[in-house]
C-alpha cells in the first residue's frame, strides 16, 4: 500500500469517527429531550380510577411536572364514597372528605383544585356505567385538552385486571379513549357540535405498571414531598378508615411515613416511579 492509499485511507476512517459520534451525540440529545425530568411547558393529562391512585402511582412524577411549569388537569372517575370500615360513615359524607383530601394532596403536588375533573361515578360502580358514554366522556376530555402525554392506570397489570374493578375499567376505558380520539368518527357529535378536533395523545404512561415497566422516573428529589400528598389521605389509612378521624395523631403519621419511604420503589440507590411507556400502541 503507497502512502497516500493509506492516507485516503486514513482520512476515510477519521470521517466515519465524526460522523458516528455526532449521531452518538444527537440520539443522546433526543433521549435527554425525552426524560420526564427535562419536560417544560407541556400539556399532562392524568386519568385516575380514585382520588388517590394519580399520587401513589405517579404522584413524585406530577411535582416533578408540576415543578417544572407544565400544566397538570387530572381526571377522576369515581368519588371513591365506599372505601370505610366506620359504620357510622355514610357514602354521601365520605364523598366530600374524599375530595378534600384529593384537593388537598394535589395542593402538596403543586396542582390547583381548577385542574381537577370529577366525573362522579360511584366507588366500585364503573364497570356498571354505559360504557359507550364513560368512553365519550373521556374522549371527549382528550380532545378538548390535547395533551402531550396522557398518565393512565396500567390496565394490562395483573392487580388491575383482576382484582380492582375500577381500575380495571378505568385503565382500559381511557385507552380506548386515546383510540377514539385519534378517528372523527367516533363520537362525530365532539366535532360537528362542540368543534373539538380529533387528537392522537403522542405518549402515553401507565403508571402501576410493575411486570412490563419499561421507564423509571427518578423522583429521589421529591419522594418527600409525594409521601406528604399520600398522608393528606387520611381517611384512606388507620386509624381514620376505621373510624374517622379527620387529622393525624402525629405518632401514627409518623409511622405511616416511616412505612412508605420503606416501601418505596427503588433502582440503583434512587427512589423511582416505574412505568410502561407507550406511543401508540407500541411499547417503546
Ligand atoms: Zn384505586
Amino acid at each position: 500500500m503507497d502512502r497516500t492509499a493509506f492516507g485516503d485511507i486514513m482520512k476515510r476512517f477519521i470521517l466515519c469517527l465524526i460522523t458516528l459520534s455526532f449521531l452518538a451525540c444527537s440520539v443522546i440529545a433526543i433521549k435527554a429531550q425525552d426524560r420526564v425530568e427535562q419536560w417544560r411547558g407541556k400539556t399532562v393529562m392524568v386519568f385516575t380510577p380514585h382520588p388517590d391512585d394519580d399520587v401513589f402511582g405517579c404522584g413524585g412524577a406530577l411535582a416533578m411536572l408540576a415543578r417544572n411549569g407544565n400544566k397538570i388537569i387530572v381526571v377522576i372517575y369515581t368519588n371513591d364514597n365506599k372505601g370505610s370500615f366506620d359504620l357510622e360513615m355514610t357514602s354521601e359524607r365520605l364523598a366530600r372528605i374524599r375530595k378534600a383530601e384529593q384537593e388537598a394532596a394535589m395542593e402538596v403536588i403543586g396542582i390547583p383544585k381548577e385542574n381537577i375533573i370529577w366525573m362522579g361515578y360511584e366507588d366500585g360502580e364503573l364497570e356498571y356505567a354505559e360504557p359507550k358514554a364513560l368512553c365519550g366522556q373521556a374522549t371527549k376530555l382528550i380532545r378538548k385538552y390535547r395533551p402531550d402525554v396522557l398518565f393512565s392506570v396500567d390496565p394490562g397489570e395483573w392487580y388491575e385486571r383482576w382484582h380492582k374493578s375500577d381500575h380495571r375499567m378505568g385503565g382500559f376505558n381511557t385507552a380506548d379513549a386515546i383510540r377514539a380520539a385519534e378517528f372523527h368518527l367516533y363520537y362525530p357529535e365532539h366535532l360537528l357540535v362542540d368543534g373539538l378536533k380529533p387528537y392522537k395523545v403522542p405518549l402515553m404512561m401507565f403508571y402501576y405498571a410493575a411486570s412490563e415497566a419499561n421507564y423509571w422516573v427518578d423522583i429521589t428529589d421529591v419522594v418527600d414531598l409525594k409521601i406528604k400528598a399520600i398522608s393528606k389521605h387520611v381517611s384512606q389509612f388507620e386509624p381514620s378508615i376505621n373510624k374517622y378521624r379527620p387529622d393525624w395523631d402525629p405518632k401514627d403519621l409518623e409511622k405511616l411515613v416511616e412505612y412508605l419511604k420503606g416501601r418505596a420503589t427503588k433502582k440503583d440507590g434512587k427512589y423511582v416511579e416505574a412505568f410502561r411507556r407507550a406511543t401508540g400502541f407500541n411499547p417503546q
